[in-house]
């Protein structure tokens, strides 16, 4: 079959022949329709995250179950699928906590970018491709944990609801789940990629009355105004604090950070109002600090973390795909570019031109 191989760090990637595994127990063998592509797929290109080569990247996959392995019971043969790669096991303390994207059993599938059991269903003459999340959705077929699949009504267009596994949850995620965003409150949102558009259109789902959009591309802003930011900042024109504190009256109740740099960490944490919330949603180099006024802290205000929206894609994604049905959760302009498997690395030129929002790859 045919996937997009990653064969050295800082290089485009290849699409290429290679071998596919049946499913072992617990997996499932999952033709791949489409793979949405996310900013950390770039960051493993790229050195940012750690990723072993050759390895196959994707990991925002919906497609169609064509085996299962022994004792999976959650998905059958020609079952419409979409991945979060957040399998969890259910019964260590962050599982039985309900905090299943904490599970301290997925570490192989993030670290060594194989499979739970440590090895990879992928092979190129003999020799291990890793996939990297466990699920490579760059590619043709993929084998990944049943774990983190969520069945989907066969009406549901997957070239759009691929994106509801990593990205679109984060931010939405961040939102309901991390921030509890409630409704007449203002909310700020930096960066207004994939993610930063999930926060928006969740902020509005719940509810919130401003929502103030910062990003310097232009394009980008137009679309956050289109999917409920009611107001634009654009960081280049000056003090981007002083600009949203004006426009909110003082600070906003909430503040997200979708981008991934410590400045605008920083910024976010002193643009919220007095006992007001800052989430850090984007992911930073795993070196970098970030430089805070602590005085922030004695006017009650809070800084958080939001690893994957803290979300529980089994109750999560049949959310955001009912919210997506009634028109409350635009997918569809969220995925700007459908590109076929063999262009896969105009996604990543797209991505850095800021070019459009998001892309998926399509496997035809
Ligand atoms: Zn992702
Ligand atoms: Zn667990």
């Amino acid at each position: 079959m045919r996937a997009a191989i990653l064969d050295a760090i800082g290089s485009a990637l290849s699409v290429q022949n290679i071998d596919i595994e049946g499913p072992r127990a617990g997996e499932a063998l999952i033709r791949v329709k489409a793979c949405g592509v996310c900013h950390s797929d770039y960051s493993c290109m790229h050195g940012i995250l750690k990723a072993p080569v050759p390895s196959v990247l994707g990991h925002e996959m919906a497609g169609i179950v064509e085996a299962v392995g022994p004792g999976v019971e959650n998905v059958k043969k020609g079952d419409h699928v979409v991945a979060g790669p957040s399998p969890h096991c259910g019964v260590c303390e962050f599982c039985v906590e309900s905090k299943p994207y904490l599970c301290t059993q997925m570490a192989p599938m993030f670290i060594n970018a194989t499979m739970l059991d440590g090895t990879s269903r992928l092979s190129r003459r003999g020799e291990i491709v890793y996939q990297l999340c466990g699920i490579a959705g760059f590619a043709e077929q993929a084998v990944v944990p049943a774990g983190a699949l969520v069945k989907v009504d066969p009406g549901v267009p997957l070239e759009a609801v691929c994106v509801l596994g990593c990205g679109i949850m984060t931010g939405v995620g961040a939102v309901m789940n991390t921030a509890k965003v409630e409704r007449g409150t203002t909310v700020a949102v930096l960066g207004c990629g994939g993610v930063g558009l999930a926060v928006i259109q969740a902020a509005r789902i719940a509810g919130a009355r401003q929502i103030i959009a910062v990003d310097p591309v232009a394009s980008r802003r137009a679309l956050a105004v289109r999917l409920g930011a009611t107001d634009e900042v654009d960081p280049s024109g000056g003090d981007v604090v002083k600009l949203v504190k004006k426009l909110s009256g003082g600070g906003v109740h909430y503040g997200f950070e979708c981008i991934g740099r410590t400045d605008t960490i920083a910024q976010v944490f002193n643009m919220v109002r007095p006992s007001g919330t800052a989430v850090a949603v984007g992911a930073p180099k795993i070196t970098d600090e970030v430089g805070i006024r602590a005085s922030g802290f004695l006017q009650d205000k809070s800084l958080k973390g939001s690893l994957y929206g803290a979300s529980s894609p089994r109750r999560d994604i049949p959310r955001m795909i009912e919210w997506y049905r009634s028109g409350d959760l635009r997918l569809d302009e969220i995925v700007t570019h459908q590109i076929p498997l063999a262009d896969i690395n105009e996604a990543f030129t797209l991505m850095t031109s800021g070019g459009g929002a998001r892309a998926v790859v399509m496997m035809g």
